[in-house]
């Protein structure tokens, strides 16, 4: 056997194929880290219209690979790709499925045949796998779109020779997408519903859940903080699942996410008008003054504390505190910038708050990623009001942008933000514990004043941006867990 870690890496999106969220710069950036620590990994994506859009640099790889589904067989192309660093992506190419505006849906809802997709995805990579003689020794999934993968590796490929005791590792990314199905639609999966569809198994009060599959089938389960490993296990958090992880709480762990400083980072970032870094702060307010320019906001606030926010448009997020309280925020005498995309009904009720502020108030509804990388160095502050976050990507961005957080005490926020103290100078940005208004209002407050001590300022400021949560200790733990997993010579 050879001694290099072989690890299958599957996931709905990642980095810079597909994005909507969190988990795509996660797989971007995780499977390069695993890589520089010399393991052999390889990825698997589904070929979105976005991909094809794009012309990414593919070539063919396997030609119409057989996939059954239920009682048909439909065939998948497969593309070769790899990332900046080098990893090789296989990308599953079948046009009625993935040859769409989005990825899981439109604003509207889901995709009706999800579970057709994210099945034949989850199939179609285990048999690309095989046809390029890629024997993993752990297969690492990620989310309820990967969820089957560790339900068929107890099943059916589990009992090949070929993936005979490979183990899997799933990672919850946030336990609010459940991957939920009508049961009678199991044998489309290709898992026996005597042996699968039970309360023990992938089960969900009558229906199916693939993410239940993932932690219930999976060898080892992760989440992407340790404060949300924890919370999960709580009716308050477990959204259902808390009983079924708390069942499995000896083999859940949470690994903080880390974040990916050749796309994040001030003193190189080439989508922001100027650079800047501790030494050489001119930049900043450069950033800042050319922010207020593109949203057309009151030149007066450049003087003034500017509040950022980049978020998916969704109840998790806590937008709904931030149209209760934008008027009063907005009497801290502050501009607020928000770029944001998704659910309908949120866009309407921003839109309907933002409407008489102009010039205070800069939205933009979209996805928009030049932007949030304009708006993470423009903002003095950046809000993250969450109702729960797995881990948060973007507060640990902010730091580094000098751009400082104000978040609620939840999840992965409670693990990278530390309140400022200003008698001690420790602390890298502001908290708030109740999810409420008030709570919320409290906590801008205090970083709105603080903004007007520039010494303090400066020194918060200072503390985010010196904060390193670079990748490679995180992929050293995934690592350390694969091994414990892997029975192989080393
Ligand atoms: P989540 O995965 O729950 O959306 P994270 O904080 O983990 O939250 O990650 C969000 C990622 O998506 C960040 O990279 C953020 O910049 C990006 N993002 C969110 N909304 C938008 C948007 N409308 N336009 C551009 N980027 C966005």
């Amino acid at each position: 056997m050879s001694d290099v870690l072989k690890v299958l890496f599957l996931s709905p999106e990642a980095v810079p194929f597909a994005k909507t969220g969190g988990l795509a710069d996660v797989a971007g950036a995780l499977p390069e880290a695993l890589k520089r620590l010399g393991a052999d990994v390889r990825m698997a994506l589904p070929f979105y219209r976005i991909m094809r859009e794009r012309d990414s640099q593919t070539r063919p790889l396997l030609k119409d690979l057989k996939i059954s589904l239920g009682t048909e067989t439909l065939a998948a192309n497969v593309l070769g790709t790899q990332t900046e660093g080098g990893v090789p992506v296989s990308l599953i190419e079948r046009e009625d499925l993935y040859d769409r505006p989005n990825l899981y849906g439109t604003p509207e809802g889901d995709y009706y045949d999800n579970l057709e997709r994210f099945t034949f995805f989850a199939h179609a990579a285990l048999k690309t796998a095989e046809a390029l003689s890629f024997k993993p020794d752990v297969i690492h999934c990620h989310d309820w779109q990967t969820g089957l993968v560790p339900a068929l590796m107890k099943g059916p490929y589990g009992a090949t020779p070929f993936f005979r005791g490979t183990p899997t590792v799933f990672t919850i990314h946030n336990i609010g997408y459940q991957g939920l199905f009508q049961a009678q639609k199991i044998a489309l999966t290709g898992l026996s519903s005597q042996q699968f569809f039970h309360m023990e198994g992938l089960e969900y009060y009558g229906r199916i859940s693939l993410l239940k599959a993932g932690i219930v089938y999976s060898d080892a389960v992760t989440t992407v903080s340790p404060t949300y490993a924890r919370e999960i296990q709580t009716p308050e958090y477990g959204k259902g699942m808390d009983g079924i992880l708390r069942h499995r709480r000896t083999s859940l762990r949470g690994i903080l996410n880390g974040v990916d400083y050749q796309l994040w980072n001030p003193s190189r970032d080439t989508l922001i008008p100027a650079n800047y870094s501790t030494q050489k702060m001119a930049g900043k307010p450069q950033c800042k003054e050319a922010l207020i320019h593109e949203m057309a906001l009151n030149e007066s606030l450049e003087k003034k504390p500017l509040l950022g926010m980049i978020s998916r448009l969704d109840s998790q997020k806590g937008l709904d505190l931030l149209v209760q309280i934008l008027d009063d925020i907005l009497a801290l005498d502050v501009g607020l910038v928000l770029l944001g995309s998704g659910d309908d009904r949120i866009q309407r009720a921003i839109h309907k708050a933002a409407k008489s502020n102009r010039g205070r108030v800069g939205l933009k509804i979209g996805f928009d990623e030049p932007l949030a990388h304009r708006i993470m160095a423009g903002a003095d502050i950046f809000l993250v009001p969450s109702r729960y976050e797995p881990c948060g990507l973007t507060q640990m961005y902010a730091l580094k942008y000098g751009t400082v957080p104000v978040v609620r005490a939840t999840g992965g926020l409670d693990d990278t933000i530390l309140q400022f103290d200003p008698r001690t100078g420790k602390g890298n940005g502001f908290k708030f514990k109740p999810y409420e208004a008030a709570a919320f209002l409290e906590a801008v407050r205090g970083a709105a004043e603080l903004f007007l001590d520039p010494k303090a300022w400066k020194k918060v400021m200072a503390n985010g941006m010196k904060a390193d949560f670079s990748w490679e200790r995180s992929a050293q733990s995934y690592l350390e867990l694969y091994e414990s997993l892997t029975t192989r010579s080393v």
